[in-house]
């Protein structure tokens, strides 16, 4: 008896999607797809449901990835960057052309809504190619003259093998924005995505296959973390770089690993921004960039303005347009245009942040959402949560101190500059913040004294790959973006010449 087609195949096969149900997510190792390993299910956020599986990497894996990269390191790392550059434009120029398929592909595996992924996503992904391997092309060495006649000649290499190890929140954009820079650069690398995301990184290394990068320039290599492809990667003597994004532990754990053989680590971790809306700000602005600071990626983003800081005379006003701006939000099935609130990850993470909301419930107030939408099937076994807003909180409080990473932003009111600064500054984490602001003193002051890597002033997450990019305190090590990079993902060497 043929197989009735579920309600995703029938929606993937409107939307064109050309691959069929079950999916599979193989490794990438020497340019060739290997399914080796132990199966995982890939879980759809949205449902609940298996879609199809990926591989867990061990050792072995591992190891034949790295040695193909360190095999094709001897030939890319010679390449001009010129050269290098036409393959990374071919890679770009496929990721455009699979751009329906990633704007899928992202949903299925974030649960993601896919107008999100239809606002520049995957442009933002092709670019993240281009921009570094234009990069390498047009900026050069410096060199200094010495009072003596002598010229040092500062020289900058590749480094080696780089391992990328990305998070679930936005796989294939982070991922993308590692490899730029590393293959740019001259380095090769095997990407580790999480394994709760392995989509992006599939359909990545078809992009490069097809776009003809050399066999082990690139690799993909699926699985887990702790005793798993993500350790085992950061242990294998011959990688020489990790390039890794994900929470603040794990960043700490990968360090400890990479010590014994001395690699360089760049690490961009968590965060917990404050939003800052003062007086002057443009108020029906400041709701729209507070509705996508808190909620875009229903708010799984390291950047996101999970505790909001709103100027005490506009306080109520504020807080009425943005809960009536919340409550119209539409969480529901990822693959519809018309929603604007995706699902969570997965259960487990689902029920960390409703941990966080039932604190709130006992312990102060929730002004709008808490509770899971009722959503008719499939989507009633999805990881779905209303956006939610808490209110009578104190700046220790564990909803304004911990990352909470799901659609939940904390209010809280505050008199005085002096005063929003000291809680904005008041966690652990330094990742960015925004100020929403119309005094240009005002935004010099606070912006100045934020301890962030970055300030958005009166919008959110606008990224121009020129600029550093990375975390301040617990929320990074190093940082990457522009020239910023070249500590990094760049050996550097100075040439001390004798005038003779
Ligand atoms: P995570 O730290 O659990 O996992 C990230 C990656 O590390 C995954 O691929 C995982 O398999 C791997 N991993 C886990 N343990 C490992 C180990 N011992 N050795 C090697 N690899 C290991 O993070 P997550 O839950 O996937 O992502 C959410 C976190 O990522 C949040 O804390 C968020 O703030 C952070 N994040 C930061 C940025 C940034 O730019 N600063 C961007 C996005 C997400």
């Amino acid at each position: 008896m043929p197989k009735t087609q579920s309600h995703l195949e029938a929606q993937l096969e409107a939307l064109g999607f050309p691959f069929a149900l079950p999916l599979e997510a193989p490794h990438y190792i020497d340019g060739a797809f290997v399914k080796s390993g132990t199966p995982f299910p890939i879980v759809y956020p949205a449902t609940g449901e298996a879609i199809g599986q990926a591989y867990e990497g061990q050792a072995e894996e591992v190891d034949r990835a790295v040695q193909a990269a360190a095999r094709a390191f001897r030939g890319w790392s010679r390449l001009a960057p010129s050269e290098r550059r036409r393959y990374l434009r071919a890679f770009a120029a496929k990721v455009r052309e699979y751009k329906p398929v990633f704007e899928v592909v992202e949903s299925l595996d974030v649960g993601r809504p896919i107008r999100e992924n239809r606002q520049g996503y995957v442009e933002r992904m092709a670019h993240n190619l281009e921009f570094f391997a234009d990069f390498a092309v047009t900026h050069g060495s410096e060199a200094y003259p010495m009072e003596n006649g002598y010229w040092n000649v500062v020289q900058r290499f590749p480094v080696g093998v780089g391992a990328l190890i990305t998070p679930w929140n936005m796989p294939s954009m982070l991922a993308t924005w590692k490899i730029g820079p590393t293959l740019a650069f001259g380095n090769t690398a095997v990407l580790k995505p999480a394994e709760l995301t392995p989509l992006g990184a599939w359909l990545l290394a078809r992009c490069a296959h097809e776009a003809g990068l050399p066999p082990g320039v690139f690799n993909v290599v699926q699985g887990f973390g702790p005793n798993s492809a993500g350790e085992y990667l950061t242990r294998h003597p011959e990688v020489r770089l990790i390039s890794f994004t994900g929470e603040t532990t794990t960043g700490k754990i990968i360090l400890k690993n990479a010590a014994d053989s001395l690699k360089r680590v760049s690490a961009e971790l968590g965060g917990k921004a404050a939003n800052i809306v003062f007086k002057s700000a443009d108020l029906e602005r400041a709701v729209a960039v507070t509705l996508r600071a808190s909620f875009f990626n229903q708010g799984e983003v390291c950047l996101a303005g999970s505790r909001l800081l709103v100027e005490r005379p506009i306080y109520q006003a504020f807080l009425e347009k943005l809960v009536a701006a919340v409550k119209a939000l539409e969480p529901g099935d990822p693959l519809d245009e018309a929603t604007t609130l995706g699902a969570l990850i997965a259960e487990e993470h689902l029920q960390k942040v409703q941990g966080y909301i039932d604190w709130a419930r006992a312990h102060a107030e929730v002004l709008t959402g808490g509770r899971q939408p009722e959503l008719p099937p499939p989507f009633d076994r999805g990881y779905f949560l209303e956006p939610t807003v808490i209110a009578g909180v104190k700046p220790t409080d564990k909803v304004c101190q911990e990352e909470i990473f799901g659609p939940v932003v904390a209010v809280l009111p505050f008199d005085t500059e002096e005063e929003a600064i000291a809680i904005a500054n008041g966690v652990p984490y330094g990742l960015n913040a925004v100020v929403q602001s119309r005094d240009v003193g005002q935004v010099l002051r606070v912006s100045s004294a934020l301890e962030v890597g970055t300030v958005w002033v009166n919008d959110w997450f606008v990224r121009d790959l020129r600029v550093p990019f990375g975390g301040a305190k617990q929320s990074g090590l190093g940082r990457e973006g522009g020239h910023y990079g070249y500590e990094f993902y760049y050996e550097t060497k100075n040439v001390c010449i004798a005038n003779v």
